[in-house]
């Protein structure tokens, strides 16, 4: 047996990271304005520390040109420079050593597509990936330096020497190859400059050498240096925000209301997340959270960073201490990750709880909109419903919107702590009328994620229930008893409508209701969620659960056995009574539809006969 190691060399390196690193080309671009805002930036802090002369009227400005005829693209700034040694320092040697380093360390998390420069220091070989050689041609803040020019064909070797620039600053000059050559298209270069640069914080000018700026034109920077989100929220008004939607995400609807967030402790975390006005079926629904990283670009909806839920805002989060560019299973192993995506969280919900309180009347105009959002969040994610629950509203039927709290102090010595509800209006209609004359508020409920909703919030509030109004007749039985033969009632039905359906005979307070059906809040949930999930239980006995309660203070129900009827109309009475109790329960079968409308036309023309 032979024991050894694999030998990596710097060779192969250039190659590794061109297949590696970079899932997606286009990276370049932002690695490279990206460096030129740093040496911008730390230019203007050695300035503020004393420690450089810059002159008064000094304008730190990026530059990109491109030359298609001589296939370049050229990244200028006139920040910190480089001196020759420094170049050694840093582009020849660390960036080598940390990626052999960084093979080392990360070579068990290296996913296909996953990219992850930046942070690990090889953020400038990017540009290899679009460029057969990439020179660098710069000039020191340092007084007394020498300018110097340094050229990398992408193999081991460079070479360095003396350049003969004047002006401080950097130029990266990429000489475009067959692998970047769509880079030297107008349209696709300016594009991915206004995906990643659209925020950077220093001006970057746009500039193609085939077409030059006409001597009186005023060149623009095509990016905003200081988006909203930079700001103090006491500094931005309600145009700025709807502003910045529409131009953002193209969207001409208004959003609903927004959330700034503006934190430096625990995290720096700036943004700012849009409620746009949702459909309420939530397929159609696409939200668009754009992650920067100090107004730098990263990506779109990263879930690991932003709570999948919050994926159905739109809007911008900048995480300055999360590296620039990121391995997805890097992140997922970051507790620190976890720890801001659960500190956004909470910032949503506590705003959500304030605008729910200072300004209910407006929070109930919204709720239509973002019930879905919010129960969809309960559903998703741990701990939320403890957050948000005061800021969750329940409609009713006449249209007040209630918190959890209120509905139960409203209801609560009548019902117990119970919610009723309905999901169908149309169909419940004669149980909400009587419900209501009980002074018992109904909620309307009834979209998809309705019924994980409910579970939820039943098993967060101790001795909850959500009871459909048909589930549970208490609150509209009482009164005196009536004394009534239980057993010859129940026999006249059963016998009259030829169906096995338990029967119950009680007093309702209500007495112009001969009948209504019930049917257990279990019973109904597993047929909801068989519908839901397209899953077929079969009848499993579902019937069992159903009752059809008489009411034995109705007139009607009452001359059934007290008055001497013919066995036919007491059996014509019982299935009529049947029918009608049916009609406000579910959709008659047609068969028993057409039978209820020629029961309906004999005992008019009997009407006719009297
Ligand atoms: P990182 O930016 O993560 O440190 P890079 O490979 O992108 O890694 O850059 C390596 C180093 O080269 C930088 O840290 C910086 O010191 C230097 N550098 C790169 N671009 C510039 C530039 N435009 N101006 C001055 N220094 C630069």
């Amino acid at each position: 047996m032979e024991k050894g190691n694999l030998s990596i060399n710097s060779e192969n390196i250039l190659p590794i990271i061109k297949k590696w690193l970079y899932s997606d080309m286009e990276i370049f671009v932002r690695e490279l304005v990206s460096n030129a805002a740093d040496a911008i930036n730390k230019l203007a802090r050695l300035d503020s520390l004393g420690e450089a002369t810059l002159s008064d009227d000094e304008k730190f400005t990026i530059k990109v040109s491109l030359d298609a005829a001589a296939k370049t693209i050229t990244f200028s700034d006139n920040g910190i420079g480089m001196t020759a040694d420094e170049i050694k320092k840093y582009i020849n040697q660390i960036a080598f050593s940390g990626a052999t380093d960084f093979i080392e360390q990360y070579k068990d998390k290296m996913e296909a597509g996953g990219d992850i420069i930046g942070h690990f220091g090889l953020g400038f070989y990017s540009a290899f990936m679009v460029a057969d050689k990439v020179e660098i041609d710069t000039l020191s803040y340092k007084p007394g330096e020498w300018a110097a020019r340094w050229t990398c064909d992408g193999g081991i070797e460079y070479e360095i020497a003396s350049s003969d620039r004047s002006a401080r600053g950097t130029d990266i000059i990429l000489h475009i190859g067959e692998s970047g050559e769509e880079f030297l298209n107008d349209y696709k270069l300016r594009q991915t400059l206004r995906k990643y640069c659209s925020f950077i914080p220093v001006e970057i000018y746009f500039e193609n050498t085939a077409t030059p700026p006409k001597e009186d034109e005023e060149p623009a920077p095509i990016n905003d240096i200081k988006p909203l989100w930079t700001k103090r929220p006491q500094d931005c008004t309600d145009d700025e925000y709807k502003k910045f939607y529409s131009q953002l995400f193209m969207d001409f609807n208004e959003p609903l209301f927004w959330i700034h967030l503006n934190m430096d402790h625990p995290f720096r975390l700036k943004g700012i997340l849009y409620f746009p006005r949702l459909k309420h079926e939530l397929e159609y629904v696409e939200g668009q959270v754009k992650l920067f990283s100090n107004q730098v670009f990263v990506a779109d909806n990263i879930k690991e960073v932003i709570p999948e839920f919050l994926l159905l805002l739109k809007g911008v989060m900048d995480c300055p201490d999360l590296p620039l560019n990121v391995s997805r299973s890097f992140l997922q192993n970051d507790g620190y990750v976890a720890k801001m995506s659960n500190y956004i969280v909470r910032k949503v919900a506590d705003k959500l709880v304030s605008l729910a309180t200072a300004d209910r009347e407006g929070y109930n105009k919204y709720w239509d909109d973002i019930s879905q959002f919010i129960k969809y969040g309960i559903i998703r994610q741990e701990g939320f419903y403890e957050k948000v629950k005061d800021a969750v509203l329940y409609k009713t039927t006449g249209g007040e919107f209630f918190t959890l709290a209120e509905y139960l102090e409203r209801n609560e010595a009548t019902i117990g702590k119970k919610v009723i509800y309905t999901d169908d209006l149309d169909l419940h209609g004669q149980y909400v009328r009587l419900f209501e004359q009980e002074g018992v508020d109904i909620i309307m409920l009834g979209s998809r994620l309705d019924i994980p909703f409910t579970s939820h919030a039943e098993a967060r509030e101790d001795g909850l229930s959500f009871v459909r109004i048909d589930a549970d007749p208490s609150s509209i039985l009482g009164g005196e008893a009536e004394e009534v033969d239980y057993d010859a009632l129940t026999a006249l039905f059963k016998e009259s409508i030829g169906e096995d359906i338990p029967i119950d005979v009680q007093k309702f307070k209500n007495e112009s209701t001969p009948a209504m059906i019930f049917i257990s809040e279990e019973a109904h949930r597993m047929k909801e969620m068989s519908r839901l999930y397209g899953l077929n239980f079969g009848d499993l006995g579902l019937g069992a659960e159903k009752k059809l309660l008489l009411n034995s203070g109705n007139p009607l129900v009452k001359s059934l056995i007290a008055d001497n009827l013919s066995q036919d109309d007491s059996r014509m009475i019982c299935q009529h009574i049947w029918d009608m109790a049916s009609l406000s329960h579910k959709h008659l079968d047609p068969e028993r539809m057409e039978r209820f409308i020629r029961r309906n036309v004999e005992i008019l023309t009997r009407l006719t006969k009297v």
